[in-house]
């Protein structure tokens, strides 16, 4: 054993070091030093975001170039989103756990790592056998926080308001393993808010927290990349792969108006398969969105972007419209229109892909069944 590597030791080690060398002097420089939690909590999400990054960077990202879903001449639509990626990992995020997520977690009755959960509905208290089997009480979180992420998520479609901030993450025409992160930031704040309660409601530990969010974050910069890769027809029921998240995105079809409802799983596709939302065995389609107002996010750099968003947020979130349920697109006034007003022959716009929509097996749509000759 002494032969091994202490990996759980040096990451201390790493995480001390970088707190005492470059957090605590750069907070004591911004004047926000001592106000909330523990700094080393900043440098832990600093260290993880580094991990998270190098995946992307050594992995996921030359894979890009070895196997493409679609064949880009150039890569300029997707620096934007590398550029936000950075700046939220490396920067926003850690800052967010520190100011926001850490107070809100002691506020609420969360607990400091290697004490029990104080809430009564834990899964360790409702549980005890968990205690025992560590591994098995994280994947048992796991499912739970992913069961509530396909549901957040569907309702993020739904809701015209929520829909305004969401369909920036949406408005990508060359979505990439840099995507993942591309969103409104009031739409993250009110996913971490959910998110957070929940894992404060069932007992996970801020430190658990934090790994959990680092597998759920891997998987979806992973969902995203630009690869031609699926993980075969046992797998693809139950976990989420680049194909299946591709058609996520997918622009809308006015033949088929309502095949990009589909697949909204994160981590797992066993919720889109009971719950009638996935959809298997098409081909790679453009990603994007067909409303013109949104699309033009793809005009902006990063506070553009968010700017943009935050208009149509503000034009929804006031008017009787953007409460209604349904898909909506958005006027000139960015107030909510139900697309069931609108022709969507009018939505479809030149895609930047070299090979848009190749000739597809017919496709099956495990909600509607719906299929139509190409
Ligand atoms: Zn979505
Ligand atoms: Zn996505």
């Amino acid at each position: 054993m002494t032969a091994m590597p202490d990996f759980p030791h040096l990451w201390s080690y790493l995480i001390a070091w970088l707190s005492d060398h470059a957090v605590v002097p750069l907070l004591a420089l911004l004047h926000v030093n001592g106000l909330a939690g523990d700094p080393r909590q900043i440098a832990e999400a600093l260290l993880i975001a580094a991990v998270q990054v190098s995946i992307i960077g050594l992995v996921f990202r030359p894979l890009e170039s070895w196997v493409p879903a679609e064949h880009w001449s150039d890569r300029r639509l997707t620096r934007v989103d590398r550029n936000y990626t950075l700046l939220m990992l490396l920067g926003i995020f850690p800052l967010f756990t520190y100011l926001v997520l850490t107070p809100f977690s002691h506020l609420f009755g969360g607990t400091d790592a290697n004490t029990s959960s104080s809430s009564p509905l834990a899964i360790s208290h409702l549980i005890p056998w968990f205690n025992h089997h560590p591994l098995l009480l994280f994947l048992f979180y796991y499912v739970i926080y992913d069961f509530v992420y396909y549901w957040m998520h569907r309702t993020q479609h739904a809701i015209p308001w929520w829909w305004a901030l969401h369909s920036m993450h949406h408005s990508q025409r060359q979505m990439s393993c840099w995507t993942n992160d591309r969103g409104s930031l009031v739409d993250g704040f009110i996913q971490s808010m959910i998110l957070a309660v929940v894992g404060l409601v069932i007992g996970v530990q801020p430190d658990e927290f934090a790994w959990l969010m680092l597998l759920g974050e891997l998987a979806q910069n992973f969902s995203h990349a630009n690869v031609r890769i699926g993980f075969g027809r046992a797998f693809e029921r139950v976990f989420v792969d680049p194909k299946f998240h591709r058609l996520h995105h997918m622009l809308v079809d006015p033949q088929r108006p309502s095949l990009h409802n589909c697949n909204y799983g994160q981590v797992f596709t066993v919720w889109d398969v009971l719950f009638g939302t996935a959809l298997y065995g098409e081909a790679p389609r453009p990603t994007g969105v067909g409303d013109p107002i949104v699309d033009a996010d793809n005009n902006y750099g990063l506070i553009g972007l968010h700017w943009a968003a935050l208009k149509r947020f503000w034009g929804a979130v006031w008017c009787r419209a953007g409460w209604i349920p349904g898909e909506v697109a958005f006027g000139e006034d960015y107030r909510p229109v139900p697309v069931s007003q609108l022709d969507l022959h009018t939505f479809v716009h030149a895609a930047p892909m070299d090979t848009a929509a190749e000739a597809a097996p017919p496709p099956v749509h495990a909600a509607s069944g719906e299929e139509v000759p190409g």
